[in-house]
């Protein structure tokens, strides 16, 4: 608004003879910008989130979020347990709370646990440093109380990220971890078209973004990690195709 507001002088007192939309053009951009930088993931705009591994080895990683659940996520760990794949479940504290058993499961089986925020509330976006700093905080309290460990790892709810979020994370030395593959299993419900469109172009590196809640992914994940497989890739736990610390 301040900004607004010294450009408008600048137009009305020191150029009065460029039109408006000119004076205004840099603040526009910069609100574009800003908003482009808070809901794409890859972009780094306000805080590191790591969203590949390397190039150079065949390997990439399985991530689910928003478990545990109490439908799918242990069919979920069958299939993994089957292949014998290790993953990152990045879980939601207050489903922790109503599924303690799952996640010790889900850490008994060598997969890693991370932080996915406590509420994962709808308006996660707009909440003050100190109300984000609260939830990461629940959330890691809750997953600690479980594995007795404490997560380092992060994933932005909704994948977005702003400046609250960036000084709440900095606070508790969280890395943010985002995903090059999104699966958008949460919408799509035809199984032939999810495995289409997260096979279609797969690179050393990538980082699949699954939800274990989703009955879909549970019908495709077999395929996928046959598929994966057979194409000559590795599927590693996230921390280690990133090579960094997962808990504290
Ligand atoms: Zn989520």
């Amino acid at each position: 608004m301040l900004a607004g507001g010294i450009l408008l002088a600048i137009r009305l007192w020191v150029m009065p003879e460029f039109p408006l939309l000119i004076v205004l053009l840099p603040l526009i951009l910069y609100l574009v910008l800003a908003a482009w930088g808070s809901i794409r993931v890859k972009s780094n705009f306000y805080t590191p989130v790591i969203c590949k591994g390397p190039e150079n080895q065949k390997s990439v990683a399985l991530t689910f979020d928003d478990g545990p659940s109490g439908i799918n996520t242990l069919e979920v760990l069958e299939i993994l347990q089957q292949h014998k794949i290790k993953a990152a479940f990045f879980c939601i504290g207050k489903h922790v709370d109503e599924h303690p058993e799952i996640l010790q499961k889900l850490h008994e089986q060598g997969h890693l646990i991370g932080n996915h925020s406590y509420s994962h509330h709808p308006l996660f976006d707009l909440f003050t440093s100190k109300k984000v700093f609260k939830d990461l905080i629940l959330a890691n309290a809750s997953i600690e109380k479980v594995i007795r460990k404490k997560p380092l790892l992060f994933r932005p709810p909704y994948g977005v990220t702003n400046p609250m979020l960036s000084a709440a994370l900095q606070e508790l030395k969280l890395i943010s971890i985002g995903w090059s593959i999104r699966s958008f299993d949460t919408v799509l419900a035809d199984k032939e078209k999810l495995l289409k469109r997260v096979t279609r172009k797969v690179k050393s590196g990538d980082i699949f973004l699954f939800h274990d809640k989703c009955k879909v992914t549970v019908q495709i994940l077999p395929a996928l990690i046959e598929y994966l497989i057979a194409e000559g890739f590795v599927i590693e736990r996230v921390d280690d195709l990133l090579n960094i610390t997962a808990y504290a």
